[in-house]
């Protein structure tokens, strides 16, 4: 379990927190699981064991999704959408109020940076609770027009819409950004009046299960939210079978998004999938000077590349390009290792022993296909799940590192000749989730984000969300959006009353 060097660096709730026991929550209460396997959690800083939690399978699933949906039907559905606003707008306030500590877990268990923790993991978070919560109470249906014929003559008919919530909603959570992945789909669920159940990744279920305790803080009624951990294949593919599941809500890999959808289209339940990219960012010669700092911190390196809107490709005008490489290779160089829980600290370690051998394959094959690289090649820290920050250049099209998604810090930089040709490679991939446009020229930035097929496109920046703007991929990057007024469409159901008057 813990050692003091693992806990050396974060508060005395975090370590109340790590003694455990962990349980999963069902039904407004942590339930041991007595006989139940369990799953070790890593720091992976130090590579030390940090806790474990149940392992979860298809009776745990089956009680949770029975709480979520007999919590449907119960007093959680009579209270009014001010009241759903409310508890919302409370669980916001908790989890503001906890957030040093659910920054510094997150920290400890996903190994990123505590600013990134403290900004995006908690302090988005809670921004998303209370922009979620506005929609509770705006919720709307519309009034149609019918001009129908039938009997008895002269029947004229009173039309409109109902806008109710899909039901019991089945989340599965990667480990990039577990809590906010958590927070989307709940915030979201619970604006339209829904009820979830959620499986963390495994490698980052902690912040999950803190999460429970939030929802107790904030006077949830039981069985809205469930909280159950375990193996993917076995937990997350329960989830998505069950029956009593009317709604899929996922975040991963392409390839598991697959599973679900057709798991989701068996059923015939509801589904969203945001998944992987291969996200090109564009640098155009006039797009100022000293931007490489922001381009290499916010689009290529953040989070360790572990975001599924990274710019893994970065496309740059070929009279830019060499000298570009450079630089972007030498603020690579430049970023130090450590700890996420060092603030200092601007290079953090994967989540895992098996991302860091999984992208330290990337690399090496790259190397072996001909790629150069033009940084990436420093001694990174003994212990703990490092990968060094890694731009290969002199790469080609059909390449693996061009192609697939890494899910680490590995860019690919490939020189283009003109606007034209720069879009044709930005279009060149399976992906479809983001893109960036770097220009000053704004004819330009118009035409070439109108000519991208991506879910989103930034022009001189990158990784920007808003809980307002929808956020979701084009071709393999998935189906669906989350955030904003289309995100809640998919937690609601749409139904048509007919009322037929003299
Ligand atoms: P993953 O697909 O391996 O796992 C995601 C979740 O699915 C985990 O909870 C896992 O336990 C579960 N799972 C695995 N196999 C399953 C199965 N057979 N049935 C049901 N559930 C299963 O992804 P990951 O490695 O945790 O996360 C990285 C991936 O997530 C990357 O591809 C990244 O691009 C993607 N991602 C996408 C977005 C987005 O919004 N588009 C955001 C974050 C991450």
């Amino acid at each position: 379990m813990a050692t003091d060097q693992t806990l050396a660096h974060v508060s005395a709730e975090v370590r109340t927190f790590l003694k455990g026991p962990h349980e999963i929550f069902i039904d407004g209460v942590f339930q041991p699981t007595p006989g139940t396997d369990r799953l070790e959690v890593f720091d992976p800083a130090t590579g030390q064991v940090i806790a474990s939690v149940p392992a979860c399978g298809e009776a745990e699933i089956d009680q949770a999704v029975r709480a979520a949906r007999a919590a449907l039907t119960g007093e959680w559905s009579r209270l009014r959408p001010a009241d759903r606003e409310r508890l919302i707008l409370k669980l916001a306030d908790c989890l503001e109020a906890q957030g040093e500590t659910f920054a510094q877990l997150e920290s400890l268990n996903n190994g990123k940076n505590i600013g990134l923790s403290r900004a995006i993991e908690v302090g988005a978070s809670v921004d998303y609770l209370r922009y979620m919560a506005g929609w509770a109470t705006k919720i709307e249906g519309h009034t149609l027009q019918s001009s129908i014929q039938a009997p008895p003559a002269g029947s004229r008919y009173m039309t409109y819409t109902l806008r109710e919530p899909v039901g019991v909603v089945g989340a599965i959570i990667p480990w990039n950004f577990p809590l906010s992945m958590l927070v989307w789909k709940v915030a979201s669920a619970l604006a339209a009046g829904c009820t979830i159940v959620v499986k963390p990744s495994e490698e980052t279920p902690l912040t999950a299960l803190l999460f429970g305790r939030l929802c107790q803080d904030a006077g949830l009624p039981s069985g809205v939210v469930n909280i159950v951990t375990g193996r993917g294949d076995v937990a997350g593919a329960a989830l998505a079978r069950n029956t009593g599941v009317d709604k899929l809500a996922f975040t991963g890999s392409t390839e598991v998004g697959k599973l679900i959808g057709h798991a989701a289209i068996d059923g015939m339940k509801r589904f969203t999938l945001e998944l992987g990219g291969k996200s090109p960012m564009l640098l155009f010669p006039d797009m100022g000077s000293n931007q490489d700092q922001l381009v290499a911190r916010l689009g290529l390196f953040f989070n360790q590349g572990q975001v599924c809107t990274a710019a893994t490709r970065v496309l740059i005008d070929r009279r830019i390009h060499d000298e570009m490489v450079e630089r972007l290779g030498k603020v690579a160089d430049s970023l130090t290792f450590g700890s996420g829980l060092d603030p200092e600290s601007e290079l953090n370690p994967v989540v895992s022993a098996k991302q860091r051998d999984r992208v330290s394959g990337f690399i090496q094959r790259a190397a072996q296909a001909g790629a150069h690289l033009a940084s990436g090649q420093r001694t990174v820290p003994e212990h703990g799940f490092f990968v060094a920050p890694t731009l290969l250049s002199h790469v080609t099209p059909d390449m693996e590192v061009v192609r697939d998604e890494v899910f680490g810090p590995v860019i690919v930089a490939m020189p283009f000749d003109d606007e034209e040709e720069a879009v044709a490679l930005a279009n060149d991939t399976s992906f479809g989730l983001a893109a960036s446009v770097w220009t000053s020229n704004l004819d330009r930035a118009m035409r070439v984000t109108k000519a991208l097929r991506a879910g989103t496109v930034w022009v001189n920046t990158h990784n920007v969300l808003d809980a307002n703007l929808p956020f979701g991929g084009m071709k393999q990057s998935g189906l669906g959006r989350e955030h904003g007024r289309e995100g809640l469409e998919h937690y609601l159901e749409t139904k048509t009353v007919m009322i037929r008057y003299q």
